[in-house]
């Protein structure tokens, strides 16, 4: 007889994991509604990607696909490479930079060499460290939200810093990152720069200098490809070998050929890269102007997000009115930050219709 799986039945359900997949505690990505709605909530880029990505996709040659792709990425590193300002050598590419950061995790860290990271920042950090049983350190941040430079100066063990961070948009400039990498070079330092591309100087030209940095970079958010899943890491390449190492024992093939045509073509659209990024950041300067209108307090962001609050307000609530509404953003149910939203910055046209809900909601939604 085969035995169907009773939902709720969790004793059956988990017959065949193992104990690390029970153990496991997932990440939680925002929704990905299938109905249509005003998405703020996972920081896609409003806008279509550059033209040349869609004159790639138009002439894929079919035939080829029956191939499998560059294992090395070549084209879509010097691409990279292009960009950064480094040697290919130096270019490491992923399904992703969320795959990036784990063999980053896998192949530097271990129970005998810690990594610390904010106690707020992009929450896949902790995932990674759970499930491959790496111990780790939170450094707090300060009051203002911002990262606590001297405290990652004075950590003895390996960082990872979101720059800007993840979900506050606050950036560490250069310089701070270079007192941390050169505060101790027996210590690996990685900088996630998922969006730096909308306000703040990358460190990836550091990498030549040091080989305790890598930098992380991705094409989803200010390339508007967060649908091919391509990410990158920059740095020395002996860094880049460990990362090659960790890949080859789990999938040689990570990234698709078409995804990294696709990716390439983009990366190398420079004109599209700085109209588009103009855009973003004359948007988020008027959201955050409008949402000051209202009362709210943003925190300074160098992303393609908002970090709000306003006192006296449940921005819960807030969240979930505006879900009722069709309009999608995230709230964080964390301490220190669960009086927070954070707002992707859309069009002029939705961050209009974003402030008209909020508009509405807000007088009425005093606490009593
Ligand atoms: C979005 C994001 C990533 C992951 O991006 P990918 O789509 O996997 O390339 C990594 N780090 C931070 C902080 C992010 O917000």
């Amino acid at each position: 007889m085969h035995l169907r799986l009773k939902s709720g039945d969790d004793d059956m359900e988990m017959k065949f994991w193992n104990a690390a997949t029970k153990a496991i505690s997932p990440y939680v990505a925002g929704e990905q509604p299938k109905t249509r709605c005003i998405k703020l909530n996972t920081n896609e880029n409003p806008y279509p990607p550059s033209s040349a990505c869609e004159d790639v996709l138009r002439s894929v040659d079919v035939e080829s696909l029956r191939k499998y792709p560059d294992p090395t990425s070549a084209k879509l590193r010097e691409a990279v490479a292009g960009v950064c300002g480094v040697e290919t050598e130096m270019v490491f590419t992923g399904n992703g930079s969320d795959e990036v950061l784990a063999f980053a995790f896998r192949a530097f860290f271990d129970e005998q060499t810690m990594i610390a990271f904010a106690d707020i920042t992009y929450s896949f950090y902790p995932v990674y460290a759970k499930s491959l049983g790496i111990p780790y350190s939170l450094i707090a941040v300060r009051d203002d939200l911002s990262i606590d430079v001297e405290r990652y100066i004075a950590f003895k063990g390996g960082v990872i810093i979101a720059n800007p961070n993840a979900p506050t948009g606050i950036l560490t400039d250069t310089t701070d990152i270079r007192r941390i990498v050169e505060a101790d070079p027996d210590r690996l330092v990685i900088v996630d720069e998922a969006y730096i591309d909308f306000g703040g100087e990358s460190a990836a030209f550091m990498t030549k200098e040091y080989d305790n940095l890598l930098v992380v970079q991705t094409v989803s958010k200010s390339r508007a490809l967060a649908g091919i899943r391509v990410g990158y890491a920059i740095g020395n390449s002996a860094l880049i070998k460990a990362l090659e190492r960790v890949r080859d024992t789990i999938n040689s093939y990570t990234v698709d050929s078409v995804a990294q045509a696709v990716a390439a073509a983009a990366l190398k659209d420079d004109e599209w890269f700085e109209v588009n990024r103009g855009k973003i950041i004359a948007s988020r300067k008027s959201l955050t102007e409008k949402l000051a209108e209202m009362g709210f307090e943003t925190l300074p962001s160098a992303a393609n997000f908002v970090f709000t609050t306003k006192r006296d307000v449940d921005a819960r609530m807030l969240y979930e009115e505006l879900k009722k509404k069709g309009i999608l953003i995230r709230y964080f149910d964390l301490p220190r930050i669960d009086g927070y939203l954070r707002i992707t910055v859309g069009t002029p046209e939705e961050n209009e219709a974003l402030c008209d809900a909020l508009s509405v909601l807000v007088p009425a939604s005093r606490k009593a």
